[in-house]
Order: C-alpha cells, then structure tokens, then sequence
C-alpha cells in the first residue's frame, strides 16, 4: 500500500526574473510505512518536495495523491483534517509555541480534532512516557534545551496518530547524541506509519533509512530501497468532529503578550465612545437647551421699530435714505394679525443708554436701559428673578441683570441705589428769523432703589438696568418745558412733546417701542420680524433678543456641524487605529498562525482567535466609557454653565435613541463591531496559504 502517490511533479521559482526549476518532472510513490529518506545538495528541492507533501506549497505542475485525494485541489476543512490526522510534520527549528507548556503545545493538535481535555491529556502523557520525558510536561519550552523541544515536537506530530510524518532536516540543529535518539524514536514511530526525513547527514541516513532517494538538480537520480516484511500501516481513521475550542488558551495568551497595545487599544476606543456619546448628546440635548436658553432673557418682548423713507433729490436720479418714526397706523395695517402688540413712544433720548450712572460714587459704564411694562413681568420676569423682586410701576426702582451685578462688585446688591443722572436738550424750532430755536433741558438726577436682580441667557448679553416703562412716561409728563411753554403760552410736559413731535424729530429717536404681550405670540413675531429683515420693508425692527437668538442658533448650527465631523473622523480614526494594530498583531504572529494551520487549525478559528481579541477591546473600552460616561457629562455641563449659562446642553440620550431602548450603546457597538471585524478580516484574507511556507522555513 501507498500513503502518497508524486504524479508528475514540476515546480520552479522566479529568482531575479529567471525562471529557476527546483523541481523537474518527479514521479515517486511513498510507502505506507517506513522511513523514507530524501538526501541531496542544499538547494537541491527537498524542503520544496515536502512542503508540496504537506499541503502548503503547490506544484506548478503534477499532482500529489494522498489516500487517493489530490491534495491541492483541498479546500478549509479537507485541508484541516489532512493535518489533523493525516499528515504532520517536524522541523529543523522545531515551530513549538515558546511561550506554552510542552503538555499544552501537544494538546492543541486533540483538541483541535475535538478530543476532550482529560482525554487528551492522558494521551500527551503517556507518549512522553514512552518516550521517558514526562518530567517536561509542564514546563515552558523556551527553557529547553534542542533535544527536548524536538522530542515534544515529535510527540505534537505522532499524537493525532497521522498516516505520515515528514521531518525536514529533524537532527539538523542537535548534537551527535540528540540526534542519534531522535532517529531512533522516528525509526520506531516507521514501524507503524510513514516517515520521511531531510537530512543531511548521511552516516545517519544510510544507519536508518528504509528506503533513499536521492535529489540532484530537481531530478530523482538515485534511489536505494531496502525494505523487507514491514509492518503494514496500522493507521485506521478515526471519527473526529473539529472543534476550536483550543482558541481559548491562545486569545489567553496573546491578551497577555499584547496587554501594553491591548490597554492602548482600549483607552483609545474607550475615547473615542466617550467623544462620540457627548457629542451625540450635544445634539440632542443641545435643541432643547437652546430653546430653554434663550428664553431667558427678561426683554424677550422689547424691540423698536423704526420706518425708512425714500426721499427724491430734486435734479437728480439719486435718492436718499431717512429713518423716521412711523405712522402708528404702518405699524397697525404690517402687524395686523397680532392681537398682542403694545406701541408706545420711544423714551431713549431723555432716558438714555448714554445717562450717568453711579453707585458708590463710582461710574458704571456701558450698560443699556431697558424699559418694563407689567405684561413683560407677568410673561418673562419671574422664574427669572434670583434675588430680590418685580419694581413698582414709579420712576424708582429698578432691576439689574446678572451681568450688571458683576459691574457693582456687589454680592447682593438688592435693597441698594443707584443714581442716575441724566441731560439732554430739546430744540423747537420756531421758524423765526430772529429767534430760530426755543431750547428746553431735561436733566434730572434721582437716586433708584435695586429691587430686584434677573439672570439672563449670558451668551452675548449686556448690563441692563430695567425700569418701568409707565412710571418713566409719567415721570416725563410731570416734567415742563419752560421755555417752549412760555413761547406758547401754553403748559407743555416733554412727554406732550414727544407725543406730537414730527416723524424725523431728534426727541422721538426716529422709532417706536414695541412690546408683545403675549408670550405665546412671541414666535410668531420673530418670524414676521425675520420676514420684514429679509424683505428689506419700510418697517425695520430691533430686538436685542432676537439678535442673540440668531447668532446664537447660527453659533450651534455651526458648531454642530463641526461635530458631526469631528465624530465621523473620530469614529474613521479610532477604526483605522484598531485596523493597525490588529495588523500590526497579525504580522507579528504570522508565524504562529502559519504553525496553527499546519496543526490543522481552520482558517475560521484563526480569524476568530483575532476577531474576539478585538471584540474584548472594544467591549471593555464600551463599559469604561458607559461608566464615565455621566460623570464627564456633568462636569462638561458644568463648565458650559458656568461660561454660557446653558443648562445640560449635553444630554446623551441612554434610554432611549432613535426610537430604540439603549438606541445609542447598541447602534455604537454594532457599527464599531462591524468595522473593527471587516479590520481583522481584511488583513487575514488578503493572507493566503502560499505565505505560510515562508514563515515556515528553516534558515
Ligand atoms: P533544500 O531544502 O534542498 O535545501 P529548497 O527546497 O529549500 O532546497 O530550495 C530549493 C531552491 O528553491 C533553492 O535554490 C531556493 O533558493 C529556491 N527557493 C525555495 N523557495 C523559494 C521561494 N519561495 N522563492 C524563490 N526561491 C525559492
Ligand atoms: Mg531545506
């Protein structure tokens, strides 16, 4: 009986462009027992020849026959059960995993074949018995000596009982007396199944050798055969199920040889969760935020309006270009379908934004003076006051703002005045030659009691001081005009004045207050106000709020953006990351991996081995930033607070995203799953099984 049946075998390699023939036509057939030995020159094609036997280096032409199967036309799992229990081999340099124990490394091959543990070790066991080296069984191999690795070698080889062993060059890095010992176990090991053996030394060869045959320039030229009444091979198959359960021992061991990348793997995954969460939760919790946000702002309600008026020069195409009070009656017919608007008379040039304002004989500059009417207090003012309470409806009290405290220097400024000190002069022009303007002053300088402090949305905002709108308008109608009245003979208040005083008088500041009363009006008016913007109407409005609004909106939208980026790179960063490192591993073990298939792993169990590592990183980086997860979310919300004034502006949705419970977590490690396998698998499929020869040879 024949084991192997070499059909017509050719193979050469391409060596600086030059087609080199390393093996030419070889035609041998192998017995199912014996020890076969292939002597020849180096370079003469043996290693070739046994590579091509083993299943991993493939003919150019020809074909080799094992058990009556062509093995290159084998796919995963024929391929794997070849090595599992047809074929195995020994190497000059023994291919053992170091870090292993000898018991272990001869367990793999079993379990591999799906032999339960205990069974299997007692088979490990008793061949080293038999060989008398049970003391190795539990010690590392890398402590060992040559002899011995090779010894373990040859039991991890003959323990699947295979039909064949091939040894290449077995003794070529042990001494005399090792090497002496390892023929005669493979001598004895002949007695039941093949055994062929490269060696290069001949005394050894022709000590032992069955049968030799000879290799010179790719060409059988010799070929001794001695042998007599052999055993026939007791080879019977057995029934095995392949399991990968031998994985487990190696992703324990490559967590640990890997732990320093594994632990970077990890901190750079768990980061980028962590970036991604927030931002998503920047998102979502960034529209509600907002809204809250910048509502709260105490003159929401406050805008001027003001009127363009096109004016012709006479003589000329030109025109120009004149802001003016408008008509009440414009302001009427453009907000016609508002039922809540308040127009009254623009009270900026006598209480100005330009007044002195002193506390503590000190100056306060740059503020804005904000007027009150009760509807403005009832809708926004209260949730907003921190300290103190609403003014009365006199010319005071006042209210500050948050931003305005913080000009005082005052921990808490209610109860306390401040002076405000104002002058401005009106001019009536007479129309008269000799006397052409009556001038009135308005000064007056009244000490205001602080009542109340309010907390604004801060981004953008400015010191107010708030007083009331009423009790400013009575306080101008107690105020005469002297001289305007003398000229008229009539009593006349400022407030009268500014009441009848033409469209582009300086007294009116060419515009309206406007005030919506109604809360829930409020929307729509800033979309009219948007509309009016955009058309460029007659009617143009002013709200501060409405200003910071838009900025800010503009501001988030922006910024969103930017994130949406920033996660996308992030996401493609930490991916590419994984990708490098799990390369980085596979490079690094191709070796390893080379030795696993021709144990006989599948190729399956080899991406998973990989793949599960992966998955371990990605699972415990998930977990460390689900744990901080809250914890960084507050102390970013925090920060935020304390510079914009914005309440969780992140909220990363946890219970539910998209629709789905715990939406986010699951949809993240899903997609991070799914890139870090196509990560591992790209790099492992572009291996193929050419490359495992490489890896394997003995230099
Ligand atoms: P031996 O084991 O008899 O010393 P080998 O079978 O290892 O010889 O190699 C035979 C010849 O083929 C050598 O000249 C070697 O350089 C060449 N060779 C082997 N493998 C490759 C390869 N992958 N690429 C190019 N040349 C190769
Ligand atoms: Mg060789």
């Amino acid at each position: 009986m024949s084991v192997f049946i070499i059909d017509h075998i050719s193979k050469s390699y391409i060596t600086n462009k030059q087609s080199c023939c390393v093996l030419n036509n070889i035609n041998l057939t192998l017995p199912d027992s014996g020890l076969v030995s292939i002597v020849g020159k180096s370079g003469s094609g043996k290693s070739t020849l046994l590579n091509i036997l083993m299943g991993i280096e493939k003919p150019d032409r020809g074909r080799v026959l094992f058990n009556k199967t062509d093995i290159s036309k084998m796919k995963d799992k024929t391929f794997s059960d070849y090595h599992l229990s047809g074929v195995s081999m020994v190497y000059q340099h023994f291919n053992l995993f170091d870090n292993q124990t000898a018991l272990e490394n001869c367990l793999t091959p079993l379990q591999m074949k799906g032999m339960p543990k205990k069974a299997a070790i007692s088979k490990v066991t008793e061949q080293f018995q038999k060989l008398g080296i049970e003391s190795l069984l539990n010690r590392k191999v890398k402590n060992m000596s040559g002899g011995e690795k090779q010894r373990i070698a040859i039991v991890r080889a003959i323990v699947t009982n295979p039909s064949a062993i091939l040894c290449d060059e077995p003794t070529g890095a042990l001494d005399k007396n090792n090497s002496n010992a390892i023929m005669k176990i493979l001598k004895k090991i002949s007695e039941r199944i093949l055994v062929v053996l490269v060696s290069h030394n001949i005394d050894l060869v022709n000590q032992f050798s069955d049968e030799i045959i000879t290799l010179k320039d790719g060409r059988i030229v010799d070929k001794i055969s001695n042998i007599k009444n052999r055993f026939s091979n007791q080879f019977k198959k057995e029934k095995s199920k392949y399991s990968s359960k031998w994985t487990d021992k190696f992703f324990r061991g490559n967590l640990l040889s890997d732990f320093a990348k594994n632990i970077f793997s990890i901190f750079a995954c768990a980061f980028s969760f962590l970036s991604i969460m927030l931002s998503v939760g920047f998102l979502v919790g960034s529209k509600t935020s907002q809204s809250n946000a910048i509502n709260q702002n105490l003159s929401m309600n406050f805008s001027t309006v003001s009127q363009t008026e096109f004016l012709d020069i006479e003589g000329s195409p030109l025109s120009y270009q004149k802001t003016i009070r408008p008509e009440i009656n414009l302001i009427d017919e453009k907000f016609s379908d508002f039922h809540s608007l308040r127009v009254e008379e623009n009270l900026s040039f006598f209480i100005s934004d330009y007044s002195s304002v002193y506390f503590n004989e000190k100056q306060i500059l740059n503020y804005e003076m904000v007027p009150l009417i009760d509807e403005s207090l009832e809708a926004f003012g209260n949730e907003l006051i921190v300290e103190g309470t609403t003014i009365n409806s006199e010319f005071d009290e006042v209210m500050i703002n948050t931003e305005f405290m913080k000009l005082l220097d005052e921990k808490n400024p209610v109860n306390l005045e401040i002076i405000i000190s104002s002058n401005s002069v009106v001019k009536y022009s007479t129309g008269d030659k000799d006397n052409p303007y009556i001038k009135d002053n308005f000064s007056y300088t009244k000490r205001f009691k602080i009542v109340g402090v309010v907390k604004e949305f801060s981004f953008l905002n400015n010191p107010k001081i708030f007083y009331s709108y009423n009790g400013a308008k009575e306080f101008l109608k107690t105020q005469k005009m002297v001289n305007l009245s003398l000229y008229k003979n009539t009593p006349i208040s400022f407030y009268s004045y500014l009441e009848n005083c033409s469209a582009d008088n300086e007294a009116s500041s060419y515009s309206n207050f406007l005030f919506v009363t109604d809360k829930n009006e409020l929307e729509k008016f800033f979309s009219k106000v948007k509309e009016l913007e955009t058309e460029e109407d007659e009617i143009q409005i002013t709200s501060s709020a409405y200003q910071i609004k838009q900025t800010y909106q503009t501001f988030i939208e922006s910024f969103s953006s930017t994130l949406i980026i920033f996660v996308l790179i992030t996401f493609l960063g930490v991916n590419f990351i994984l990708g490098m490192i799990s390369l980085s591993t596979f490079i690094q073990r191709k070796k390893d991996t080379a030795i696993l298939t021709c144990l006989g792993a599948r190729n399956k169990s080899i991406y998973n081995l990989y793949l599960l590592e992966n998955y371990s990183v990605v699972t415990v980086a998930f977990i460390i930033a689900i744990s901080i997860l809250k914890f960084c979310e507050n102390k970013l919300n925090l920060l935020i607070e304390n510079k914009f004034g914005l309440n969780n502006l992140i909220d990363t949705p946890i219970n539910n995203f998209l629709g789905i419970p715990f939406g986010l977590f699951i949809i993240l490690f899903f997609l991070f799953a799914i890139f870090s396998t196509l990560f591992t698998v790209i790099p492992m499929f572009i291996y193929r099984r050419g490359a495992i020869v490489n890896e394997l040879r003995d230099e």
